[in-house]
């Protein structure tokens, strides 16, 4: 390793709760440690929240709910604006956290954290913009005033594949909006929130209104958290099976939800694309991240006529990535992020095999320490094969091929997720058509990635509810109050 002293990083980075501005231990002494997914070593060690000081945390954040809403959307505004300087200034430390504790290469923690930080800057930029409307009624006899309203304290949940990303994602709008909130970070990756809840302090966000609580019992924090009326909101980004049972929770007290849920993007390639762009889109869709996305390719799905092709030079292509230790110089590919997640692809790529695919590169999890699987093309094999109906979540690139446009619809369309897909054509009205007939809430044409924090991002059926980022993000966090007053 070089350019930073880990040890001396990690040392500086909170690992306690921050409740009402205080960091402090877990209130039964607990503990839970951290580790690099490229070693397989303890890298440090956290509080880890109770069901108790679940509750002393929300008490925080609703004993500074009043005032914060009160606050004007400029001074929240310029605290967000800080936030981003920071995180600016920060953003080499944040990176090696990051890929420390999750893996992924340097190169793509610093990517992420200039994504992550641009939560922030766009935020600062809608709170004082996130308008109502004033207007007469129809009839005359009334003058509406339409207002936006924070919505109330929050709970945020992420996930460990983002780190910094998922956190800025929810906690920027929450914070424009006006609303307070408690944020469980995943367990395997709290490091990266800890120290950005670090920056945002730094940066004047007042006691309470930031609760962070690392922990390894997130039921226990969710369960007491969504049981109390005074919660308002629940954001969750994660699996579809631990968002169906929060929104049962949620049923109970009537709770706004956002959901950003599981993905499974289908990535299709008409004969008439530019094949060598397609390959080109499909490394950014399949190995950003290690695979490790909601947003990942997760089948691709190839005109019969070019499958070969593109099969063959996407393998060339994947087969000659470098995989290492993300800290390391030159590496493309990181480890997976634990050990189970390993095991799943590679159980997926053995289903894949016995079903006819054949891998035209890797195939196999990498021997050592460590958590790493060779990227792999897998051609051939039908669509009764997992790959085609699970999350993948890791460097396996399946092929499955199409007569048609029709067929090719219907095979992106056949899986219960809605997230992202992908399309490469160079005719404009077949992209056109195609667009309007597939059912998911993003849409790349031509392009591999297209995450932006000016873009609303979400899903449609069971890949979630609502919509962050873009003008839409920080209506998630607000209520609306109509006043209709006498016309004088
Ligand atoms: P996960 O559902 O296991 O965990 C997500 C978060 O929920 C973590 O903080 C975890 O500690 C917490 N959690 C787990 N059980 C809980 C419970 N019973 N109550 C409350 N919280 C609980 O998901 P993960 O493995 O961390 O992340 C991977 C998943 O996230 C994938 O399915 C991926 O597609 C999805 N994801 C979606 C998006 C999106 O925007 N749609 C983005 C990133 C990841």
């Amino acid at each position: 390793m070089s350019g930073m002293d880990i040890a001396e990083l990690l040392g500086r980075v909170e690992k306690r709760l921050l409740i009402g501005g205080e960091w402090r231990d877990a209130s039964d002494g607990g503990t839970f440690d951290v580790e690099n997914p490229a070693t397989g070593q303890r890298i440090a060690t956290l509080a880890s929240a109770t069901a108790s000081d679940a509750k002393d945390a929300l008490n925080a954040a609703c004993a500074v709910q009043d005032d914060w809403a009160r606050t004007p959307t400029r001074k929240r505004s310029d605290m967000l604006r800080a936030g981003f300087e920071l995180v600016r200034a920060h953003g080499e430390e944040l990176a090696w956290i990051m890929t420390t504790e999750m893996g992924k290469p340097l190169a793509e923690a610093r990517g992420e954290v200039t994504y992550g930080n641009e939560f922030l800057r766009w935020f600062s930029e809608e709170a004082p913009r996130h308008d109502g409307r004033y207007v007469d009624t129809p009839e005359g006899n009334l003058r509406m005033v339409v207002r936006h309203k924070p919505v109330g304290p929050c709970l945020l949940i992420t996930p460990w594949n983002f780190p910094l990303a998922m956190a800025t994602r929810k906690i920027a709008p929450a914070l424009a909006a006006g609303c307070t909130m408690v944020v469980k970070a995943a367990k395997l990756t709290p490091l990266t929130t800890q120290y950005f809840a670090q920056l945002m302090i730094e940066a004047g966000v007042p006691a309470g209104v930031l609760n962070v609580l690392p922990g390894s019992d997130a039921a226990a924090i969710s369960s007491t958290l969504m049981a109390d009326p005074r919660l308002r909101k629940v954001s969750f980004t994660g699996s579809t099976p631990v968002g169906k049972s929060l929104l049962k929770l949620a049923a109970d007290n009537v709770l706004r939800t956002s959901m950003e849920l599981g993905g499974n993007a289908p990535f299709l390639v008409f004969a008439d694309a530019d094949l060598d762009a397609a390959v080109e889109g499909a490394i950014a869709a399949k190995m950003r991240n290690i695979g490790e996305a909601c947003t990942a390719a997760n089948r691709f799905l190839v005109e019969e006529s070019v499958a070969q092709e593109f099969g063959s030079k996407l393998a060339a292509r994947l087969g000659a990535l470098a995989v290492g230790d993300g800290t390391a110089d030159g590496t493309q590919v990181g480890p997976l992020v634990e050990g189970k997640a390993r095991d799943n692809v590679d159980r997926l790529v053995q289903d894949a095999t016995a079903r006819g695919g054949r891998a035209l590169a890797g195939g196999r999890p990498v021997d050592g320490p460590g958590y790493f699987y060779e990227p792999t093309v897998l051609l051939g094999m039908g669509t009764d094969a997992g790959v085609f109906r699970e999350e993948i979540f890791g460097p396996v690139a399946p092929i499955f091929t199409f007569r048609d446009e029709d067929e090719a619809v219907a095979m992106a369309n056949d899986t219960e997720y809605g997230l992202a897909s992908y399309v490469y054509t160079s005719d404009l009205k077949r992209a056109h058509r195609i667009g309007d007939r597939l059912e998911f809430g993003l849409l790349g044409l031509n392009a591999g990635v297209i995450s932006n924090a000016a873009a609303p991002f979400g899903g449609v059926k069971q890949s979630g509810l609502g919509r962050e980022g873009g003008a839409e993000g920080i209506a998630e966090y607000t209520t609306i109050q109509y006043m209709g007053m006498a016309n004088p």
